[in-house]
């Protein structure tokens, strides 16, 4: 079983999430272990509980300091006995696509670490940091919603979180293409019928139509997709 540890300074936010619906329910059960942990409880200041300074050179915000993130992360080795995968969520880092969430599900420990504020010092992401990942060209006010982004495509991937494997091998991504419409009851809604060939039980026929609505609307909402698919799969 995975077992995937956030690094934060908002574990409520990510506990909220975490303990809702497919994810929450996989947790309860037991198909992935997830453990929120406040960078806070590791500052070396026993007063302030202080994480953060102003950045060396000026400019403006605060910089997460390295020592509570570097305690975190050994109290997390320690507490687990295995050394996880660490990868920090950050603007700069490779973006984040479902390649890489197969690729995720393969460890069997993850560390995710949320900056905050500016940033984090420089000098404990050379230290612990294995990848840094995005999860867009866009800049957020803290890693915990990629945090969130990368624990539900990854554990939604792992045995026994949704029914069986198709549930996730057919969806859009998983084989270049975006997944064909889907359609249930009632039969007519808004004057608008469901395509025949889905009532008509032949499965043969279902699944060329499906096929065929898959690669029709890659082509439409996503040509970049249909180009690189073409490219692999010329004849097909
Ligand atoms: N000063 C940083 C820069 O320009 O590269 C941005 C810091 S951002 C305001 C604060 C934190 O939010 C980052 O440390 C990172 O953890 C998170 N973050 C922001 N944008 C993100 C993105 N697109 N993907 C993943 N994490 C992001």
């Amino acid at each position: 079983m995975i077992r995937i540890d956030i690094a934060t300074l908002f574990p409520e936010m990510c506990e909220a999430v975490l303990s809702a619906s497919i994810i929450g329910r996989a947790r309860k059960a037991g198909k992935v272990e997830i453990h929120c942990h406040n960078i806070r409880d590791y500052s070396p200041d026993p007063k302030h509980h202080r994480v953060d300074d102003t950045p060396y050179g000026g400019g403006k915000g605060m910089v997460m300091q390295p020592e509570p993130i570097y305690r975190c992360y050994l109290d997390i080795i320690r507490q687990s006995q295995s050394l996880p995968h660490v990868v920090y969520l950050s603007p700069q880092g490779q973006v984040f696509n479902e390649q890489k969430a197969l690729a995720f599900r393969e460890y069997p420990h993850l560390l995710l670490l949320c900056g905050h504020y500016e940033g984090v010092d420089e000098r404990v992401l050379e230290r612990i940091v294995d990848e840094e990942i995005s999860i867009g060209d866009y800049v957020l006010t803290g890693g915990e919603l990629g945090a969130m982004v990368i624990t539900d495509a990854v554990a939604r991937l792992c045995d026994g979180v949704l029914a069986d494997a198709s549930c996730y091998e057919e969806e859009s991504h998983m084989n270049g293409l975006l997944e064909y419409p889907q359609y249930t009851r009632p039969e007519v809604w808004d004057g608008r019928q469901v395509p025949q060939v889905l009532l008509s039980g032949h499965h043969a026929n279902i699944t060329r139509w499906r096929t065929e609505q898959s690669l029709d609307r890659t082509a439409k909402k996503r040509p970049d997709m249909m180009k690189k698919y073409r490219q692999q799969h010329p004849k097909g």
